[in-house]
């Protein structure tokens, strides 16, 4: 495994969720997802941690999956934008070892087993969740991420 220094990506190569899906949308006609690769429909970008930029999900491992709106993700307290409460979609991986770098929140006390994915390099999060009624769910919520674009 990689040390998180030599992961990290400079600044201009990073986007935000919504100048990816701008750029889809100023493409024109196709109905296709710019956020996955068209033949395994798999994450096309590296996902970037929103604050200190190291690497969470390497490209071509996470499925793109419709976002519960019955879960509401609380929003990262170190960011100043607040981002929404349901994603516009989620980043589904099955294995948390597939992730390249996440770190986990305690269940909340007196709250149900919902446990929250974070930055493990910098903390910063929630960045997705866990569902306690899905063992095999890691959801990394697709507008709280860079991408790797370059
Ligand atoms: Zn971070």
């Amino acid at each position: 495994m990689l040390n998180a220094s030599q992961q990290r990506s400079s600044a201009s190569d990073l986007k935000p969720y919504e100048e990816v899906a701008a750029t889809a949308a100023a493409g024109g006609s196709s109905s296709a997802s710019p956020f996955v690769l068209p033949d395994t429909l798999l994450n096309a970008f590296d996902i970037h941690c929103p604050k200190c930029r190291c690497l969470v999900i390497r490209r071509g491992v996470a499925t793109q999956q419709d976002a519960d709106k019955d879960v509401e993700v609380p929003s990262p307290a170190a960011t100043s934008a607040p981002y929404p409460l349901v994603p516009a979609f989620n980043w589904a991986l099955s294995n948390m070892m597939a992730f390249e770098n996440v770190g986990f929140t305690k269940a909340v006390p007196g709250g149900d087993d919902t446990r929250y994915l974070s930055c493990a390099d910098c903390d910063v999060g929630p960045i997705g969740y866990h569902p306690p009624t899905l063992p095999k769910a890691f959801l990394i919520a697709a507008d709280r991420v860079r991408y790797n674009t370059a």
